[in-house]
Parts: C-alpha cells; structure tokens; sequence
C-alpha cells in the first residue's frame, strides 16, 4: 500500500486545536481520517494520503484560530470541502491538519432589494438554492456535482456550469469574500454588494481558481437572480462542429439570451442513441451523417422563449442542421446535467465512477480552432491506448461563445498503468491546447497534475504567482504542494 501516513504531527498541535476550537471539532480517529484519503481524481486505488488531524470549524473565527495554530507550528492546511474535485486540490499532504468547511454552512443574509445574498462557504450549492427558492431567487452556477460541492469550492476552484453561456462563472458572482490568510488573519476582499467596482485590486478574484492556495474563504457575498418562469430546451444536429459552433454565435449576435448550450462530438452523441435504443427498442431519426449536437435552453417569461425557441430553430435549419425530435433523448442530457444520472451509462455517476473513471483534459480552446483540437484529442488518446468517451463543449462567459471543453476517457483506478497513461494524455492534452494558444484548465484547476508543469502555459508568470503566493501565505502552509508542483506530470 501506499498511502502516507503523514510526519507525525506534535500532540500538542492537537491539544491546542482542541483547546481553541472544542473537543467536539477536532479528530484524530483513523475511520474519519480515512474518509478524507482521496477525492475524484484518477489515482491507483491504492494510492491515497491521511491527514494527522481532521478538524469541523463552523465559523470565520474557528477557521482562523486552526491557521494561526498551524502558522505558530509550521504545520500544513488542507481546506476539504464536498472532495469532488477533480484534480487532486482536497487530497491531504503529510502531515497535515484537514479543515473540512462543510460545517460552514449557514446562509447569513439573503437582501432582495438588492439582489445579493451572504453566505458562509461550506453550503452546498443545491442546499444554497434550496434556501433561496424560499424567496424566489436562484444562484445560477449549477455544476452537475452541486449536491455535494460547494460554495467555496466552487469560488476555489473556478467551476463551469450548465448555465454559464448566460450568467457567467465565479467572477460573474462573487462581489466580495470574508478569506482567512495564511497567517490566521481575517480580511475582507471585494466591494461589498456593490455589483461593480473600480477601485483598489481586485483581491477577491485573486481568490477565484486559487484552490486554497492564498487563503480559506469563509464566506461570500454573491449576485443572485430571479428564477425564471419557464424553460424550453431543445437539441439539433449539424455536420460538424463548426456548423454547430457558428449557430452558436449567430444566436447570440441575433441578440437572443441563450440560457445554456453544450455541444457533443460525434461519439458522445452516439452514448445517448444507444441508450435512447436500448430504452425504447427503437433508434431514434438522428441522419448518419450527424458529426454534433447541440443541446440548448432558454429560459425566462413564456412568451420570451417561445420566440427564442422558434428564432433559434430558424437559425439551426438556415445551417443544415436537423432538430431532434425525440423528447425522451432531448431530456435524457437535462436529466443528466441534473440528477448526477449519466444516462448513456444507464447507470448513476458514483456508481460508475467506482468501476470505471471519468478523466478530463479540461481545457480552453480559441473557438476556431475546436475541429483541429478535436482531431488531435482522439490522435493523442489512442496514442496512450485510453478509451474515448468523447468531447463536449461547455460555455462560460454571458452571452458569449466561450468553450470550455471537457475531453474525457475512461480510466480503470484499479490498473496503475493506465493511470500513468491518462496524466501521460493529460499533459499531451495540455501542450497541445497551449500550442493553440488556448489554456490547459478551465473548470478542474491545477490541483496536483498541472501545478509546476503549468510553466509551460504561464512562463516567467508563474514566479510572479509565487510572489503572490507569498503575500497571502509567507510560510507556504495553506494547501501546499497544489498549483506549484506536480505529483502526476513531469515536464
Ligand atoms: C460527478 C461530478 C460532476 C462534476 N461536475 C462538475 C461540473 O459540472 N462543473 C465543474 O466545474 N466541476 C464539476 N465537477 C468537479 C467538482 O465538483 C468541482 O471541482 C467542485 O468545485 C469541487 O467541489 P467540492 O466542494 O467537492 O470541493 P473539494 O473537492 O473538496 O475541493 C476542491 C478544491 O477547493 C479547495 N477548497 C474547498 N473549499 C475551499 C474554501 N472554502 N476556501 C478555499 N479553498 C477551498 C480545496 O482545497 C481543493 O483545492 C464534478 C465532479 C464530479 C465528481
């Protein structure tokens, strides 16, 4: 086995954190240690780290008295929220306490007049939402993962969502951050609940992508919206991804407020027709020719979208493409984005994820250039003898064609081989996205694979993050070994 079992820590650290934070807070059983040894990323099944001490603050001040422990000792922070990440961000280091933020999960002033909200940062994002429908707002970033992670993950680690072609990604949200430093103080960044802002830096985006790196948030205080009255979603197919794309943006410059799109290459498309035949014991009329589809949704006052709707199919057949008519297949990739039920395995994401994971080169690609990406994607794949489960194409800047695209393959936890295969693709992947004069993460992070080998897309700037890094952090004990050095990828 080799999991690390961690420097021992000095026992007084332990007495000290139970002193400061109660004895309810603070755990140093193996059963729970355990429970913190991985999080989604692909790594051997017997490859995982123990934290020393796993403690459960509920507040900015427990927070801040665990670093300021932590500073007097020199000993490392790791914040563990949902650990659904992908990337190896939560993964303890040795010797570590482990700040698990999930007790941080009160929402602290919900202000309708101005359309904000406060709240601590452990909530999970349908938790959040399922406060705020109570007052008929919403919080919009909506990642498929949103039963278990997190508000401050989300903000860490710089998520996309299903809805970000309209209302954007973190930065989009988060007016101003409560952020615990590195040397157990307590600051404010940001302007408030102003939704604008031009003075000073702008030190809470510095916290956004960040993955607990500069500081541990707290609390946020986020833009929300009205939830809209209604929701038509529809998909079509194109001949290829550039159609697809360019019905894209001719939506958006007709002036039409697309709610969320996805497009899916030739071999995603394929998962759900074949769950679509299995189900049904018929295929549905998708033309062979078919290289793309493009799922997408309006949402908002009926009206509004009935117009948006029918605007939007014009657009699609001026193209070539073909609307599906399949209901049933159309909804299968909305349930999809929304129960964690990934139909084209017929079979619950977690589920799945224990026999066989989900790996992704998470990358931003220039929108010209999705098809020479796309190709090289299967090229580099097969190279490295993974199985492609195919590409979809997420979009993350309002109202704008804006790709994130995830480029996944299937990778067996439990053949180490082909784990060192995957970060193998992994960072081929991300040359090759640089080299298009794209970018190598746009939802995952660094995390523990690209942290050090992200050189390669940020040059010298990167000894300038280090700097940063420095201020927030001047004995590097939050999070460290993440976003500066790689575990999984060499250079
Ligand atoms: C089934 C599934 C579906 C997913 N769908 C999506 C998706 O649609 N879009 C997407 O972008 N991602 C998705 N992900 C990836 C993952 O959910 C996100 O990266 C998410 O932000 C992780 O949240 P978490 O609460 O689980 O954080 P964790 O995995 O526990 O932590 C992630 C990182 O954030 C840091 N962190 C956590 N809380 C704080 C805090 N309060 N302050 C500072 N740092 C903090 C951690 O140290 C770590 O570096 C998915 C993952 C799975 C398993």
């Amino acid at each position: 086995m080799k999991y690390l079992c961690g420097v021992k820590m000095n026992e007084s650290v332990v007495d000290e954190l139970k002193k400061r934070l109660g004895k309810d807070k603070v755990f140093t059983d193996d059963f729970i240690r355990f429970s913190y040894s991985r999080d989604w990323s692909p790594r051997p099944a017997d490859y995982y780290s123990l934290p020393e001490v796993v403690v459960k603050p509920t507040s900015t001040e427990d927070v801040a008295e665990v670093v300021r422990v932590a500073y007097e000792n020199d000993v490392p922070v790791v914040p563990f929220a949902g650990g659904t990440g992908m990337g190896g961000g939560a993964v303890p280091v040795e010797g570590c306490i482990l700040i698990d933020t999930r007790g941080l999960n009160r929402l602290l002033e919900v202000d309708k007049e101005n359309m904000v909200v406060v709240t601590q940062a452990g909530i999970t994002v349908s938790a959040l939402n399922e406060e705020l429908a109570k007052y008929g707002l919403w919080w919009p970033h909506d990642p498929e993962s949103k039963p278990v992670s997190t508000v401050g993950a989300a903000i860490a680690c710089d998520n996309d969502g299903t809805f970000g072609i309209r209302y954007g990604k973190a930065a989009d949200y988060l007016l101003d951050a409560v952020v615990v430093t590195g040397k157990g103080e307590v600051v404010r960044l940001g302007h408030r609940k102003a939704l604008c802002s031009s003075t000073g830096y702008k030190l809470h985006w510095l916290m956004v992508g960040a993955e607990g790196t500069l500081g541990i948030v707290t609390e946020a205080t986020l833009r929300v919206f009205a939830k809209p009255e209604a929701r038509i979603v529809e998909a079509a197919v194109f001949k290829s991804l550039s159609s697809a794309v360019s019905v894209l943006e001719r939506m958006i410059q007709a002036g039409l407020s697309v709610e969320s799109a996805h497009i899916n290459c030739k071999k995603r498309l394929q998962f759900y027709t074949h769950a679509y035949r299995q189900k049904y014991g018929r295929a549905p009329e998708i033309p062979e020719w078919a290289e793309a589809i493009l799922f997408f949704s309006f949402g908002g006052d009926k009206e509004v979208i009935e117009f948006s709707r029918n605007y939007a199919l014009r657009l699609v057949e001026d193209a070539g493409g073909v609307l599906v008519k399949e209901r049933e297949l159309v909804e299968s990739w909305w349930t999809s984005k929304h129960l964690l039920e990934f139909e084209p395995f017929k079979q619950k994401w977690p589920d799945s994820q224990r026999v066989k994971k989900f790996g992704a080169a998470d990358l931003g690609i220039p929108v010209g250039r999705i098809e020479e990406a796309y190709r090289k994607y299967l090229e580099i794949a097969a190279k490295n003898g993974l199985e492609v489960l195919g590409m979809c194409v997420y979009h993350q800047r309002p109202n704008r064609v804006s790709p994130s695209i995830s480029f996944a393959v299937f990778v067996d936890d439990g053949n180490p081989d082909e784990v060192r295969r995957f970060y193998d693709y992994v960072s081929e992947m991300s040359k090759m996205a640089v080299n298009l004069e794209g970018t190598m993460s746009t939802y995952i992070g660094d995390g523990e694979r690209l942290g050090g080998f992200n050189r390669y897309e940020h040059g010298s700037a990167l000894d300038y993050m280090l700097e940063v890094k420095r201020v927030f952090d001047p004995k590097n004990i939050l999070n460290p070994g993440k976003k500066f050095t790689s575990k999984w990828i060499k250079d």
